[in-house]
């Protein structure tokens, strides 16, 4: 969503800003549903290159060309840049496969694994599926920047711990989507997707009604007959009813489930940590401590740390529901966008990563400290950009991770950006349970969910396709017919 907010004219994205999961979508590559021919969505790529800067303003870059990658490892080790080369010739061969995988109804995870065992890179995967990404990267890399690079690549888009088990294989995806697929952010921001959607909808006949809540899904005979809203407003479903209701709230909203399901569905895990975010407005563009050569295009990881072991600590203080006030995982900076903001000043878009239970006050003191926290990261930010100073912001938002949570009840449970852990057992055909992974819900013929706990993950994936193949063909209508129209 794209919202005017903090200043007259400022538009900000509430949550996502880059849409890189997306890019892979049949909905985007082949323009499935005229979003980008006939509705309006259009995005610009900026260029694919990263920067991991450490406290010492020693620089990694990684670019979408593999050979100047390497040639940019080789600068650190020679050896790392010969394993990375093999990594990402590994994930540009195992692309297709994960990604004819990723935008349709998940299999069971047995037979997943049963498929990927059949050939030697398959193995590999399964190998790095079950490891944590610490030990994935160890074993492949031996310079500390290479390792930070590629750990804080795979933990910022999963929000997991680098020791989490079960989270190798993102160290993977993460190398192979660089190298495959160039980012993109909607001109106009990220709610020009959900724009472009709703004129496709209206186009065929559809009608959007916005501002409604909705309190039930109404069920007859075990099928989902409708939705009642909060006003008391019932809306009658002909063929089903598509909700993005978090497994954990099933039955808040839906009778009938059986409670073996419902209960599978409580004891889903939520990422281990959440996102603190500031959308402010500045006066002039942010200077950054960092090399001439870095373009300003580049998206860069700041690192309060110039070594792994100093690197991996700064995760500890959320493993105990504390904030990392002192070596804070930061992400962000300026975004200079052209209509975006009144006279063109730059937009301030600075996250941490923080836990959304505190450990002192719970979730509830998000309220009471997220200033104070937002103050420590702007003081802790300004030593990697100098004028990021109070004189130079012209206003600033927080949105703590319960901000989060009141944005957005139903999918972002816990403040979770992800919407659900990606954890192993939360995996493909496993999210978030094996027995709700086909986007169907047991007992309750003609409902469907989709949402970022549901596969393949939080992010801006676009679950609606695979949520759709499901549909269409529990009513019989070929799917692949219908998008070639
Ligand atoms: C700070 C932040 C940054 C992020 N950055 C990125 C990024 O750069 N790239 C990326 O790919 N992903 C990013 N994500 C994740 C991404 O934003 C989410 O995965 C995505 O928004 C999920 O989209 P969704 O439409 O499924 O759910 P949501 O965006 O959560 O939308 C659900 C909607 O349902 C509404 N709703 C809830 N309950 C009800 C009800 N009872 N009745 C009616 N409506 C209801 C909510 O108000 C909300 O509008 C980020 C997330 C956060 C929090």
């Amino acid at each position: 969503m794209t919202i005017e907010r903090g200043h007259p004219g400022f538009t900000h994205d509430l949550h996502s800003v880059h849409h890189y999961l997306i890019q892979p979508n049949p909905l985007i590559r082949n323009d499935e549903l005229n979003l980008l021919s006939k509705f309006g969505l259009e995005y610009v790529h900026p260029g694919a290159f990263q920067t991991t800067i450490l406290s010492d303003f020693s620089t990694l870059e990684v670019f979408d060309d593999l050979d100047r990658t390497c040639q940019s490892i080789a600068r650190h080790s020679e050896k790392d840049a010969e394993a990375y080369r093999d990594l990402a010739m590994l994930g540009a061969r195992v692309l297709p496969m994960l990604m004819a995988g990723m935008y349709t109804v998940p299999l069971p995870l047995h037979v997943t694994l049963g498929m990927l065992s059949g050939n030697e890179d398959g193995r590999r995967i399964i190998d790095m599926m079950f490891r944590s990404p610490l030990q994935v990267v160890d074993e492949l890399f031996e310079s500390d920047h290479i390792k930070i690079h590629m750990i804080r690549s795979a933990t910022e888009h999963t929000l997991g711990f680098p020791d989490d088990m079960g989270n190798g294989l993102c160290v993977l995806l993460t190398t192979a989507l660089q190298h495959n697929f160039k980012t993109g952010m909607p001109i106009g921001g990220s709610g020009a997707l959900a724009a472009a959607l709703a004129r496709c909808i209206e186009y065929h006949g559809g009608t959007i009604i916005k501002n409604a809540k909705v309190e039930k899904v109404l069920t007859s005979g075990g099928r989902a007959t409708g939705l009642l809203t909060t006003d008391g407003d019932e809306y009658a479903a002909r063929d089903a009813v598509v909700a993005s209701i978090h497994p954990r709230n099933l039955d808040k909203f839906v009778d009938g489930i059986p409670d073996t399901v419902v209960a599978r569905g409580k004891r889903t895990i939520q990422s281990p940590y959440g996102i603190i975010k500031i959308d402010g407005g500045l006066k002039e563009p942010l200077k950054k401590n960092m090399p001439s050569h870095i373009s300003e295009d580049s998206i860069v990881k700041w690192i309060f740390a110039d070594n792994l072991r100093d690197f991996l600590k700064a995760f500890d203080p959320m493993r105990h529901g504390e904030i990392n006030y002192d070596r804070p995982l930061l992400a962000g900076s300026d975004m200079q966008i052209p209509g975006r903001s009144p006279e063109d000043n730059p937009l301030l878009y600075l996250l941490q990563h923080v836990p959304y239970k505190l450990a002192d006050g719970g979730a509830q003191k998000w309220d009471e400290i997220k200033e104070r926290v937002a103050d420590n990261m702007i003081e802790k930010a300004a030593y990697f950009m100098p004028n990021l100073t109070p004189d130079n912001i012209l206003f600033r938002l927080v949105d703590s991770p319960l901000d989060m949570e009141r944005h957005s009840p139903n999918s972002m449970v816990d403040g979770d950006a992800c919407g659900l852990g990606f954890h192993l057992f939360q995996f493909g055909g496993m999210r978030p349970t094996p027995e709700l992974s086909n986007y169907a819900v047991p007992n309750v013929e003609g409902l469907y969910l989709s949402g970022p706990f549901m596969h393949p993950g939080g992010g801006v994936f676009s679950i609606g396709r695979p949520v759709a193949i499901k549909m269409f063909d529990d009513m019989g209508i070929d799917f692949d017919k219908v998008v070639a129209q």
